[in-house]
């Protein structure tokens, strides 16, 4: 850090992002990337003509995408507002609606990031001791509410009639439900919009939509909410949505039909990667993402995760104490999975108790 950066910045903890990498040889299951390409109508939608138009700004509504997005989550246009990502949507939400705001203790690590850069008052809630989510924890908060849902890194859900309670028990707070992995088999809340005038939804395409470098995520809620963060929008960087996220994002929407496939592929892989898991030990939450949060038997979660990786694999593992037994590992290819089954079942340093 340089001596003329602003004081309260000197405290802050950024977010630490999963390792990227180039290398062919590595199987990459540490950040919940699709391992399948965008819809075939994508890479169609990218023609030279439309790199020549980026020599223009790009539409500061991103209409085409909005609108495209309301025919898909049969909304109005005007409850719905895209990010550069859901991480500057959320950002967006933080700078909102977060002066007072809780979310999970254990959750998506940039809620605390954000909660240091943009609120004076965050109060993190506690998981109860399977790691779940108590719906009572989150009445009458007095704060704006932010849940992960399904969460992460655990991957488990709560159902639609649990976040109707926490909604009915916070008429006069905001709800903000993160659906990042909701396509992988869990309820989305995006139904209940007409219904609760305090409920945001925040979707991506980076997991389901297989565009996490296209960068683009949505807030869906009431008009006043969308006129809240369009505030926001306007008064931070208006060409938020470049020409090539709004057309990969438009394509995306328009094929239904491979999306729908690619989602039951992952969660079919999903769900028989976990019952081999268990077969060999592992403790497995209940999973609704795509991907798994497990606890190895025999060995420590970290030093597996060590292996793991000397073996050209990549999963995630967090240092937080609450969760540092566990390992989160991404649903990849089918192929993928089973070459980690494989190894558990030929290696010798997997049966070594190194705990
Ligand atoms: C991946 C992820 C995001 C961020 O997604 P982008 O749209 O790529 O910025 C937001 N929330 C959760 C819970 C995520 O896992």
């Amino acid at each position: 850090m340089s001596r003329f950066i602003k004081s309260k910045l000197l405290s802050l903890t950024p977010y630490t992002p999963g390792e990227q990498t180039n290398d062919k040889e590595v199987i990459k299951l540490n950040t919940n990337e699709s391992p399948f390409p965008p819809s075939p109508k994508v890479m169609e939608a990218i023609s030279g003509s439309e790199i020549e138009k980026l020599r223009l700004y790009s539409d500061p509504e991103a209409k085409e995408l909005v609108y495209a997005a309301s025919e898909f989550y049969k909304l109005t246009p005007n409850q719905i507002i895209a990010g550069n990502g859901s991480d500057e949507i959320l950002a967006f939400v933080f700078m909102a609606y977060g002066e007072k705001i809780c979310f999970p203790e254990i959750s998506y690590g940039f809620y605390k990031v954000y909660a240091n850069l943009f609120s004076d008052n965050a109060l993190k809630i506690p998981l109860d001791k399977n790691l779940k989510i108590i719906p009572e924890d989150y009445f009458d908060k007095k704060s704006t509410i932010l849940i992960c849902n399904p969460n992460a890194p655990t991957g488990i859900a709560l159902n639609r009639e649990e976040i109707i309670r926490i909604l009915n028990n916070n008429k006069e707070n905001l709800i903000i439900i993160d659906e990042a992995y909701v396509d992988f088999g869990a309820e989305s809340m995006v139904p209940l919009i007409d219904q609760y005038d305090n409920l945001l939804v925040i979707q991506t395409f980076s997991k389901s939509r297989s565009l996490a470098g296209s960068r683009i995520g949505l807030a869906l809620g009431n008009k006043y909410l969308i006129e809240d963060l369009n505030r926001i929008k306007y008064s931070f960087n208006p060409y938020n949505m470049n020409r090539l996220s709004i057309i990969t994002g438009v394509s995306s929407l328009k094929d239904k039909e491979y999306f729908y496939e690619c989602c039951k592929e992952i969660i079919k892989t999903r769900d028989d990667f976990v019952l081999k898991l268990e077969k060999q030990g592992f403790v497995v939450l209940e999973s609704k993402a795509n991907f798994v949060f497990a606890k190895p038997p025999f060995i420590n979660a970290k030093e597996y995760q060590k292996k793991l990786r000397e073996n050209n694999i990549l999963v995630r593992h967090f240092n937080d104490p609450l969760i540092s037994n566990y390992v989160r590992i991404t649903i990849g290819k089918k192929s993928d999975m089973e070459k980690i089954i494989s190894l558990n079942e030929n290696v010798e340093w997997f049966k070594k108790d190194e705990v």
